[in-house]
């Protein structure tokens, strides 16, 4: 049995920790690793090897730090396939989307090459007689990030690349469900040549995470997560004195407009709602087609697109989705199915009882649809993360819009439409932080940020991008003046 290591000053060590929880290929039921949880000295360990490494690794001219980040780069194109077969193995998801899951997190590596030409800084000369001005952006030091199960490689990768291109220290803490591809992640890191130090993984649970949280060389915490936790954590954090990024749940709604192509958007629908068994915190999974008739035949398109979808293991390479991470997280999906019907929602497919041959103890849940799914549900209000899509029937578009505004989560949400005035009017006044316009998953690339608003995020700042090297730097401002032949006494007025 796999014994899941910790990462500590460049070696990797095992946890002496007694306390032990099963890792699970959910495809099959069976367990594949064992995780002890580290204990909170070993959590110190990590962050002291981090604040060893810090003060030299701050110092390292900005273009060597990124050059490491080319080599780390190259090491990660070179074992993409590994990578997603780890992720797969763990999470369940099949290949071709683990594939894309770390491409995402490959792009912000290459952003965090590039971080040099963002930490220049400004500088303004002769502010005033002989005074110049230079604002300098440092690094905090030791920071640390918290990621949940769903991309076990990318949400690592949107936090410590520019984390430590911007002069800062790493620690850790990843997903106790999926640990192994940030591991293999963490080899290529290490052989990429960083210093040791640099980046550190404990895993572990809720005491791993408040040693992070209450440690006070830990300067900045990156959380993404659930809200529940992602609230704790911000307030935690906040209250120790640290700067907190914490990203939550998410109940996205996708607007079908009357004038939209019906196919473009029941794909979008499709792909967006079912695509890695709707366990990602951008996965549409409420429908708003604006009218009865849009709506009867938006459903007239799902219907066999849902029947027809293919569920399996991420071995079989024609599967278009796979099982769901746990046992606890099936049963949870599934029981919000018994609630929808219960509350009579109109279930049009129902992906209760499913499992592929062979396969029959895997945490698979087949493709779910409900119809005229209302607000006052648990379907609707509720992230449910799973395969279940619900159309709820507005019927014009500002109800649909007062819908979305008054859900308590905002982190994505389209409109499918041709009429640019329409989707204007959306992309501009609707309350959510990412938006598509006939573009059902808006993640923003790299060199943009991700965030979402209202209960989906807490905190200033999104991740990565010019947001990321904000949260991970703060503002040195240097005035400087050489007067030469300027001669003044002492002047006790304010500088002006
Ligand atoms: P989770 O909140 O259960 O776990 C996230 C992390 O928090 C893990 O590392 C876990 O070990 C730790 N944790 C769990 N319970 C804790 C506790 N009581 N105290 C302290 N730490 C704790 O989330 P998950 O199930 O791994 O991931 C799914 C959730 O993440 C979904 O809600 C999804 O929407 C969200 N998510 C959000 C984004 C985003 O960008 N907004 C991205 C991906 C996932």
């Amino acid at each position: 049995m796999d014994i899941i290591q910790n990462a500590i000053n460049g070696q990797r060590v095992t946890s002496k920790s007694s306390n032990k929880v099963p890792v699970f290929n959910p495809a099959t039921g069976e367990q594949s690793a064992e995780l002890p949880l580290s204990s909170v000295d070993e959590v110190h360990a990590a962050i002291e090897a981090a604040k060893a490494a810090a003060p030299a690794w701050g110092d390292t001219p900005p273009l060597k730090r990124a050059r490491y980040m080319f080599r780390f780069n190259e090491l990660l194109n070179q074992h993409a396939d590994d990578i997603a077969r780890e992720i797969s193995k763990e999470h369940g998801k099949t290949h071709d989307d683990a594939l894309g899951e770390v491409a995402r997190g490959i792009e912000v590596v290459e952003f965090a090459c590039g971080i040099p030409s963002l930490l220049k800084g400004d500088f303004s000369r002769n502010v005033g007689p002989s005074v110049d001005t230079v604002a300098d952006r440092k690094p905090l030091g030791v920071v640390a990030g918290i990621t949940p199960f769903n991309f076990p490689a990318m949400v690592p990768l949107w936090m410590y690349p520019v984390a430590i291109a911007c002069g800062n220290t790493f620690v850790l803490k990843p997903s106790e469900r999926d640990p192994s591809a940030p591991m293999l992640v963490w080899d290529l890191f290490k052989e990429a040549g960083f210093p040791d130090g640099v980046l550190n993984v404990v895993h572990g649970d809720k005491q791993a995470v408040d040693a992070l949280l209450d440690h006070p060389d830990v300067k900045a915490i990156s959380f993404v997560g659930s809200t529940p936790i992602a609230e704790y954590v911000y307030k935690r954090g906040t209250d120790a004195g640290k700067r907190v990024q914490a990203l939550g749940g998410a109940k996205n709604h996708m607007i079908v407009m009357p004038d939209a192509d019906m196919d473009k958007a029941a794909d979008a629908l499709m792909g967006a709602g079912y695509g890695s068994a709707g366990e990602r915190c951008m996965a549409i999974s409420v429908a708003v087609p604006i009218g009865d008739k849009t709506a009867d035949a938006l459903v007239a398109k799902l219907k066999p697109r849902v029947e027809a979808l293919k569920v399996g293991p991420a071995s079989d390479s024609d599967a278009e989705m796979g099982p769901l991470i746990t046992k606890a997280h099936q049963d949870k999906v599934l029981g919000y199915i018994d609630e929808g019907e219960k509350a009579g929602a109109e279930l049009v497919v129902d992906g209760r009882g499913y499992a592929p041959q062979g396969y029959e103890n895997g945490y698979y849940v087949g493709g779910t649809l409900f119809d005229r799914v209302t607000t006052d549900m648990s379907i609707y209000q509720e992230e449910i993360f799973g395969p279940v899509l619900s159309v709820v029937r507005a019927q014009d578009y500002g109800e649909a819009v007062k819908m979305i505004n008054e859900h308590e989560y905002g982190n994505g949400t389209a409109i499918f439409t041709r009429d640019g005035d329409a989707a204007r009017e959306f992309a501009d006044k609707i309350e959510v932080g990412m938006v598509g316009v006939n573009v059902p998953i808006p993640v923003p690339v790299a060199y943009h940020s991700f965030g979402g608003w209202k209960r989906s995020s807490f905190g200033a700042h999104g991740m990565y991008g010019p947001e990321g090297v904000h949260f991970y730097t703060r503002l040195k401002t240097i005035t400087t003046r050489w007067p030469g032949g300027i001669k003044e006494g002492a002047v006790f007025t304010f500088p002006s």
